[in-house]
């Protein structure tokens, strides 16, 4: 039987991409631009910001919200980026 730990190597390999784990402040302050970028191109992703959201449900809720929000404001379906959120935020 084996627990699951987060272990310096786990870290590692979060972190071996270059960015820098993100806090909520860092999540929120880019939250905007992420939205916006993910609505003009699906297949669009930060590393850093999936990490985070995956983690982080407060911060997968927020975002979920700007994006119906800025989906609606630019008449764009959301529907593409959609399946992304319901991984983040099955947390
Ligand atoms: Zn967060």
């Amino acid at each position: 039987m084996t627990e699951r730990r987060l272990t310096p190597e786990i870290i590692r390999r979060f972190t071996v991409d270059g960015e820098p784990w993100l806090s909520c402040d860092d999540c929120f302050a880019r939250v905007d631009e992420y939205v916006d970028r993910m609505l003009a191109d699906p297949d669009y992703d930060s590393p850093a910001m999936s990490a985070h959201l995956r983690g982080c449900g407060a911060c997968a809720e927020e975002m979920a919200t700007l994006l119906d929000l800025a989906a609606r404001d630019a008449g764009v379906d959301p529907q593409p980026v959609l399946p992304r959120l319901g991984r983040w935020c099955q947390g």
